[in-house]
């Protein structure tokens, strides 16, 4: 019970004002006339309406009414029908027990959240309560995006955080908390209303959660649009800070959590919830979550939003890994590495000694080769052990798992060994000393003794402890083996007393060990009073009988005994090794991490080796200078293409010496696909990679360590909040201006092009003085509107550049080298001839722009057209003079009302306006 007096179950009920996107929404049909199965069913679905109801029956999971019309059309099965309910056939449908992983997936990546109801008891349990008991049931936990712990549901290289949003009472702070499940990571940090989107989108979330009340404040309307159906608002007591330490004490067991370290108000309504969510979906399990931890927010590079977007950091604009910098710069070789490195990239340091300890990682690895790939083949081989400690923390780990665990500690140790004499200090020899420090030895040696080399995927399955890792086990696997062994002895004996010697002993789940013969033999075991009394009759087939003997049957139970004694051995080592690997569970997580940090430096070493990647220089100033800087991703494009090499360009926004403190700002002009979008970006990714810790593209690279990095990029809308292309390119440049600090890099891409030219142009010319003057910020701002290049002659620490082309025979050729100066022109008309627009509109638009370039005074646009000869060049389509009288066709057509007719005067209609046509040719 909390403080209001309800109990979690009660108010963990979805808010009803709200229901999730794709989930069931449908309200439950009444229990009255139920039969006593059906009121189970229903009942149960009551109690989990915002859910598809996966009802065990059997082999099965069935689901019915209209969790089964969703479900069915959502995985594409059939939708039947079975019994009635209030006079109504019930709607159902069913998946397999053994494929269920398959189904939960397909429902979860289409926004659904799946209560998984198993049967309690064995239903020969049930019917020793009567015919008519219903076996128990419950919902024993429930599958949403964020808490899925399935090693095939789980991308092993993604991070699967769910995220608590909250805000506390009377201070009006913001916090989030982040939990992965999976790995047992716990995070919080503070946010505000203004960068709720941005600091959400860093993490990525599966899943978000908050109070209703907090769902339901216009100032964070924007925000919740933003995460569309990833957002689950609950009850807003869950959410309360007054009574959130009572609630953390108890998730972790301790009496209070002041040992965690001392939180806001926020962040302990956040943790809150995060914990109240994951045990309403954890239902009894309770995973093995570390401890909160604060993360500051001052030592990260802030990305906004439409940064991280534009700049396709993780995943491209459309949703691909593939183009997207991550992909092109991961050599990482481990599940846990490949995470990290994501988390690392969504949010690059800017302490310039982290920054540095990983760049000093990369370089060690980089000089020392043998080391690092010896390393690399060691951590191929790592298991992943978080996730496997996940789901043993969760009761739903198997043998494997444990295995992982082992072999995860092995690797570790080699690794160790190996590298523990030669590494600098930094982050690898820290990783190094958690190896040594944190190796739960007794458990390595336990699950070592204790693990065949051979491991079924489940532990009822038996068989996986090693032998000689229990007496008892051994002797009651030698007499169920042996038993075997007499049972053979047996069939022999018998053949030889019948003289039949195709006499077999066979077993199957019915009749257990049964003695065969075919039906034409089955006289000698029957003739006599004596065969008789020595083969007891159990069944007769068309062309077999069954028999069984005494020494038979005992012979049966011993070795049902000795196997079941076995298997009950064996799920109690497992016990025993699972609760060992939970309770070393922050060891274990320790060396996992530690385990990831190596395979990121040996990752990126390997990276730079392959790329030519050179050591970025970090430090305090406000420096930035890229020589021979490229693009990763295009560059390997390029590559993979064969096409022409990427042409390395420098770029020098370091305060210039001459022109007082502040940035340089360069304004960039040059024809369309000459390559500046590209240019500007390759900037920002290269400060990325360089504050993320790797090596980076370029010749050389010095970078003052950049506070937030903004980027307008590429035009898009945005529909569903209501703004259009033109709008969205101000809100982004609104950001900028008002955020940018003279430590932040600015990238702009042709801002006020979304409007009219002088309005756009305009709005270009104010936003360089104010970035030139107020922001003071490190900025490069590519644009076609030349006018602004006039600008150098004002703003001090402004430099004109411009990509260079060549024109070839009036083709344009681009040569992609950034230069200084000013372009002339933009080009244009010779990319749209490249692009294929038709012959004529080419030739109609070089007209109008010499009519254009020719107006130095300015002309109105009426008296342009007058000057021009109008569409001269262009073949006309045959106009339709506007005077001319409607044809008889049109006269009728217009005279109909479709939706009044009939359908026999619909018919009538066709044969009449038929016969208005001309005359066909045969
Ligand atoms: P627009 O003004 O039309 O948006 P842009 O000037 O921004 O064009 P980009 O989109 O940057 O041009 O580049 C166009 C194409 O040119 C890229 O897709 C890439 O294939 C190629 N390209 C760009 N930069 C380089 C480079 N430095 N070396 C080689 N190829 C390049």
């Amino acid at each position: 019970m909390d403080a209001q007096g309800q109990t979690d179950e009660q108010v963990l009920q979805p808010a009803a004002t709200r229901q999730p996107g794709a989930t069931s929404t449908a309200s439950v049909p009444d229990t009255a006339g139920a039969t006593p199965a059906m009121a189970q069913f229903l009942e149960i679905k009551a109690a989990n309406p915002d859910s598809l109801l996966f009802y065990r029956m059997g082999d099965f999971y069935e689901l019915f009414f209209n969790d089964a019309e969703e479900a069915s059309r959502a995985l594409g099965i059939t939708l039947t029908k079975r019994g009635k309910h209030g006079g109504q056939d019930i709607p159902m449908c069913g998946v397999p027990v053994h494929a269920a992983d398959d189904y939960l997936q397909k429902l979860i990546a289409r926004g659904f959240r799946v209560a998984v109801c198993e049967q309690l008891e064995d239903p020969a349990e049930a019917k020793k309560r009567g015919s008519k008991a219903v076996v128990r049931r419950d919902v024993t936990r429930l599958v949403t995006p964020s808490t899925i712990t399935e090693e095939k549901l789980l991308d092993p290289t993604d991070t699967s955080w769910l995220v608590s949003v909250a805000r506390a009472k009377g201070d009006d702070t913001m916090a989030l908390a982040a939990v992965d499940i999976t790995t047992g990571a716990f995070r919080l940090f503070a946010t505000a209303p203004d960068r709720l989107v941005s600091d959400v989108l860093r993490i990525a979330p599966k899943e978000i959660v908050c109070a209703q009340s907090l769902f339901d404040d216009p100032e964070l309307r924007g925000a919740w649009d933003v995460f569309g159906t990833t957002v689950q608002p609950l009850a807003a007591s869950l959410f309360d800070s007054s009574n959130a330490e009572a609630k953390l004490a108890r998730f972790y067991g301790v009496a209070t959590p002041d040992g965690f370290g001392s939180f806001s108000r926020a962040e302990l309504a956040a943790a809150a919830g995060a914990v109240a969510y994951v045990e309403k979906t954890q239902i009894d399990e309770r995973p093995s979550l570390q401890i909160p931890e604060r993360e500051q927010d001052v030592g990260t590079l802030f990305i906004d939003a439409a940064t991280r977007a534009n700049l396709e950091l993780e995943q491209t604009l459309s949703g691909k890994r593939a183009g997207s910098l991550l992909k092109a710069i991961d050599r990482t070789v481990s599940p846990g590495g490949a995470r990290l490195l994501l988390e690392r990239l969504r949010a690059p340091s800017t302490d310039v000694a982290t920054i540095n300890e990983r760049l000093d990682a990369v370089a060690w690895f980089m000089a020392n080769a043998s080391a690092e790939s010896a390393t690399r083949s060691a951590l191929k081989a790592a298991p992943d052990m978080p996730r496997a400690l996940s789901r043993l923390s969760l009761n739903r780990g198997g043998p494997r798992d444990l295995q992982a665990i082992a072999r995860g500690l092995e690797t570790a140790i080699t690794i160790a060994d190996s590298l523990s004499r030669s590494t600098p200090d930094g982050e690898v020899a820290r990783a190094l000393s958690t190896v040594e420090a944190d190796m739960p030895h007794a458990l390595r040696t336990m699950l070592g003794e204790a693990l065949a080399d051979e491991l079924p995927l489940l532990a009822r399955d038996g068989g996986f402890a090693r032998a000689g890792h229990n007496t008892e086990l051994d002797e009651l696997r030698a007499l169920r083996d042996q038993s075997r062994q007499v049972i053979a002895g047996l069939q022999t004996r018998y053949a030889d007393e019948t003289g039949v010697r195709s006499l077999k002993i066979k077993h199957n789940n019915v009749l257990g060990y049964f003695i065969e013969v075919t039906a034409l033999n089955a006289e000698a075991l029957t003739a006599t009073d004596e065969a008789k009394a020595q083969f007891i009759h159990r069944q007769t087939l068309a062309n077999a009988m069954r028999f069984t003997t005494t020494e038979l049957a005992d012979m049966e139970t011993r070795i049902a005994n000795a196997a079941g004694k076995a298997l009950a051995i064996e799920l109690d080592i497992f016990a025993k090794l699972r609760d060992a690997v939970v309770v070393a569970g922050d060891e274990v997580r320790a060396i996992a991490h530690a385990l990831a940090v190596i395979d990121i430096a040996t990752g990126f070493s390997t990276l730079a080796a392959e790329e030519g990647f050179c050591r970025p220089r970090v430090d305090e100033t406000l420096g930035f200078d890229v020589v021979a800087g490229r693009h990763p991703v295009v560059e390997q494009a390029l590559r993979r293409q064969a096409a022409n090499p990427f042409v390395a360009n420098d770029c020098t926004l370091s305060p210039p010496d001459d022109a007082g403190d502040g940035g340089a700002l360069w304004v960039l002009t040059g024809p369309n696909m000459g390559g500046k979008s590209t240019f500007l970006r390759q900037n920002a990714l290269i400060t990325i990679m360089a504050q993320t810790g790797s090596f980076v593209p370029a010749g050389s690279a010095h970078i003052g360590v950049v506070d937030r990095l903004f980027s307008r990029v590429g035009a898009s809308d945005d529909l569903a909040q209501g703004r259009s292309t033109f709008m969205v390119e101000m809100v982004e440049t609104a950001a900028i201006l008002n955020q940018a600090t003279d430590r932040s890099l600015v990238i702009l891409d042709e801002i006020g092009r979304g409007t009219a030219t002088y309005d756009g142009l305009a709005i270009a010319w104010a936003a360089v003085e104010y970035l030139h003057e107020h922001n003071r910020c490190r900025t490069l701002f590519a644009t076609h509107f030349h006018e602004l290049t006039a600008l150098t002659a004002k703003l001090g620490r402004m430099r004109n550049v411009t990509m260079q082309v060549r024109e070839h025979d009036g083709d344009v050729v681009f040569l992609h080298a950034v230069a200084p100066g000013a372009a002339d022109r933009s080009y244009g008309l010779q990319v749209a001839k490249l692009a294929g627009l038709p012959g004529a509109v080419i030739d109609r638009a070089r007209d109008v722009l010499h009519q254009l370039e020719q107006d130095e005074g300015g002309k109105k646009a009426d008296q342009l057209i007058d000057d021009l000869p109008l569409f001269s060049a262009i073949p006309k389509a045959k106009p339709q003079p506007a005077n001319a009288e409607p044809s008889a066709l049109v006269e009728q057509l217009s005279a109909i009302v479709p939706d009044e007719l009939t359908p026999r005067e619909a018919l009538e209609v066709v044969y009449r306006l038929k016969a208005l046509l001309p005359p066909q040719k045969p």
